[in-house]
């Protein structure tokens, strides 16, 4: 039987965001230039930032002190991260809700919204159209549902996980959906999950309340804060989190993100793998709050203040931002986009080009093919990666804290990204993409020191290039 999730919380589960510490850090008035400086400073040698420090950070208004910390996001993000940037696609599977999320189409009360539950047999087409074009990593997305309780979600994932199209094949499934009780986490770690995502919108009580009634399940506020506690007592130490920018200050709400992180990171040990700070869009019927709106220059301070804050987090921008938005977020923090995306159920296999927004949860910035995007990555000087490896290898949480130190970029994800990349090269790619490709991948091989290391890299590409063989991974 089908049945919502017990509102069981965690041990010791507590409201860690007080929203008058907050917004007090905030109210300290302009920011002291040779504070930030010296925040600037220990970020660089890639410590984690305070919230008081990130704070001061968010309270830099002077144009060239924002520009400093413009400046400082890019480097970090290189010495980090290189030139690497992960790709995904979202794949939309159901979205009838309890909810009524003031900002989201499928809300319970959105007449307008046509309602959809994809069968087993309508996700397998979905995947393979999405393996076709080269995915290898997809985020699941779900409403709130009796219908869509833990044990669908984790038979979605091996359905997902079973889908074989030529060489495609789906090697990472992560999720984005309501929170579970310890039992729910349990399952889905079981089906072989990556990521849980859990977005606590808005971390403003006041605002939480207000857009989120009391009577429906989202609106327990406690009860979502502490949805990735549980899931870490449960097991999955891979989470992610997230703010929807545009429902309160901005400000704020990258503060109470740092102070999630920091507070799992205490608890648990491992902070969260990813973070994610959606712009809200437009979606039908929905009307938006002008005065919390994030303007194009604001949403860049949030990313470089993330970037600086929290040095090893994934940032995930989403294309719910239009391709130019997207392209200074990638110099300015963000690790993994989307591409090629579909949000309307079912849009992989059924829409045209058009987007038909009684079908979506909001519209797209970006709706550029996969293709097209790796197209402009490489022509910018990224290695677009479809890696996989270190939540296979089992690299994750705990674990994979303690080797996210420098040497392991080099190790594993570079090689790995390249790998990746030249599968996508000769699987998949128009003529022109490949050629861009090509020509990246012997330039970044060239990096590398001469040696036995470069060569295996060297030798695993030409097995690519030269035979079926596919998915070798450090
Ligand atoms: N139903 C689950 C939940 O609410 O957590 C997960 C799926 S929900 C469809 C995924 C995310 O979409 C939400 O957490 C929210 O941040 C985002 N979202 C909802 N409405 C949006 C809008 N109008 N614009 C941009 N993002 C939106
Ligand atoms: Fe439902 Fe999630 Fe949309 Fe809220 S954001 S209405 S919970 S799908």
């Amino acid at each position: 039987m089908s049945t919502l999730a017990a509102m069981t919380l965690s041990d010791r589960a507590a409201d860690f965001i007080v929203d008058d510490d907050i917004t007090r850090c905030l109210s300290l008035g302009p920011a002291d230039p040779g504070k930030v400086r010296e925040i600037i400073a220990k970020a660089l040698t890639k410590t984690a930032l305070s919230v008081d420090e990130t704070a001061e950070l968010v309270r830099a208004d002077d144009p060239a002190l924002v520009e400093e910390i413009f400046a400082a996001a890019r480097s970090l993000k290189q010495a980090v991260y290189g030139n690497r940037i992960v790709l995904f696609a979202p794949l939309y599977v159901a979205n009838r809700c309890v909810n009524d999320c003031a900002y989201c189409a499928f809300r319970r009360s959105n007449p307008h919204a046509v309602r959809r539950t994809l069968s087993s047999e309508e996700v397998r087409r979905q995947v393979e159209a999405l393996e076709k074009v080269g995915h290898k990593r997809l985020i699941l997305v779900f409403g709130e549902h009796p219908r869509y309780d833990a044990a669908y979600i984790a038979r979605t994932v091996r359905e997902v996980y079973s889908v074989r199209a030529g060489h495609g094949e789906i090697r990472r499934v992560n999720i984005n959906a309501a929170p579970l009780d310890h039992e729910g986490y349990r399952l889905v770690k079981d089906a072989g999950i990556g990521t849980y995502q859990i977005f606590q919108e808005t971390y403003h009580h006041e605002t939480y309340r207000r857009v989120h009634p009391s009577s429906t399940r989202k609106g327990n506020y406690l009860y979502r804060l502490d949805g990735l506690s549980r899931a870490f007592e449960a097991g999955c130490d891979d989470v992610g989190i997230g703010a929807l920018y545009g429902l309160y200050d901005w400000r704020f709400e990258t503060l109470a993100l740092v102070t999630h992180a920091l507070h799992l990171q205490s608890r648990y040990g491992v902070g969260p793998h990813t973070i994610s700070f959606p712009r809200i869009r437009p979606a039908v019927g929905t009307t938006l709050d002008p005065r919390w709106s994030v303007s194009d220059e604001h949403f860049q301070r949030v990313i470089a203040i993330l970037r600086l804050a929290v040095p090893y987090t994934g940032l995930i921008l989403t294309a719910r931002e239009t391709a130019q938005v997207r392209r200074e977020a990638l110099r300015m923090g963000v690790s993994q986009i989307d591409a090629g995306s579909r949000i309307e159920i079912g849009g992989y296999t059924e829409a045209g080009d058009a987007q038909a927004i009684e079908r979506e949860q909001f519209t797209l910035g970006d709706v550029r093919s996969l293709d097209e995007v790796m197209r402009e990555l490489i022509d910018d000087g990224y290695v677009p990666s479809f890696c996989t490896a270190c939540y296979r290898q089992g690299r994750t949480g705990e674990h994979f804290m303690e080797i996210a130190v420098p040497g392991h970029v080099k190790r594993f994800c570079s090689p790995n990204a390249l790998l990746t990349l030249m599968e996508y090269l000769m699987d998949y790619a128009s003529p022109a993409t490949r050629a861009s490709g090509e020509k990246r991948i012997a330039e970044e091989l060239a990096k590398m020191p001469e040696g036995q290391a470069r060569q295996d890299v060297a030798d695993r590409l030409a097995r690519i290039r030269g035979s079926e063989d596919r998915d070798f991974y450090y």
